[in-house]
């Protein structure tokens, strides 16, 4: 899933944790993408391109088993949570980082093409629904109406919702081979591509955490009742 939906699954969290800032959501929500960036700037993961770069099928994530496996991200969202909950005592904060690692996960598991393995050193099965390879306009489809999605359900606000939309359709020639932009420069250039969706990481974040403060979303009478039970009980974090 592209940049600006994984920072939109935080507005999903934060809809359900509203106690836990939106700095710890937002983070967790893309920690996977992160360390795959720090990993190919390493050379320790593998991004490989086709010699043309039409759309998101030119793209292979060809060897990603740290940042992008079934089990690593399992393990990583336990560790996180039973840390901070168990660690630190601060449970909510901790099921709601735990919730966000695992997000990332879920949704490339959607989207991507067969590219996610199960554990480090197994090359096989490769999971992934294959949309980015077999169907990208149909992945933009569904990626479209996911962050919308997200957004309906924060209930945020219209500025929020014109960067969903515009970020979503910024993304739009690399789903379509139809449509010619700057994917073709990517060609040959994995690194390069790297550092783009290092920016776009960057760049959603913090324009989905500025925007959310915004967000015509008040608790409702039962989700602040439920708020100051747990606050008066020390659970909120
Ligand atoms: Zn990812």
């Amino acid at each position: 899933m592209f940049a600006i939906d994984h920072a939109a699954t935080a507005l999903l969290i934060k809809r359900r944790y509203h106690a836990v800032p939106m700095a710890p959501i937002l983070i967790s929500v893309q920690a996977m993408e992160l360390a795959w960036v720090a990993l190919n700037y390493l050379g320790v993961e593998r991004t490989t391109t086709n010699s043309i770069v039409r759309s998101v099928a030119d793209i292979h994530l060809a060897y990603m088993p740290y940042s992008h496996s079934v089990g690593s991200a399992i393990v990583a969202a336990l560790a996180v949570w039973l840390i901070i909950e168990k660690g630190f005592r601060r449970p909510v904060l901790g099921r709601a980082i735990g919730l966000g690692i695992l997000s990332h996960l879920i949704l490339d598991l959607l989207t991507h093409g067969h590219d996610i393995v199960l554990w480090p050193g197994l090359a096989s099965p490769r999971l992934g629904l294959g949309l980015y390879e077999a169907a990208p306009f149909a992945a933009f489809i569904v990626e479209f109406v996911y962050g919308v999605l997200c957004w309906g359900i924060y209930r945020g606000s219209r500025g929020l919702l014109a960067l969903i939309v515009i970020c979503n359709l910024a993304n739009l020639s690399f789903f379509s081979a139809a449509i010619p932009g700057p994917e073709s420069y990517l060609a040959g250039r994995p690194l390069l591509l790297v550092t783009v969706i290092l920016v776009q990481i960057v760049v959603t974040l913090v324009f989905v955490g500025t925007l959310a403060r915004r967000a015509t979303f008040r608790p409702s009478a039962n989700s602040a009742l439920q708020l100051g039970r747990q606050i008066s009980t020390g659970s909120a974090s």
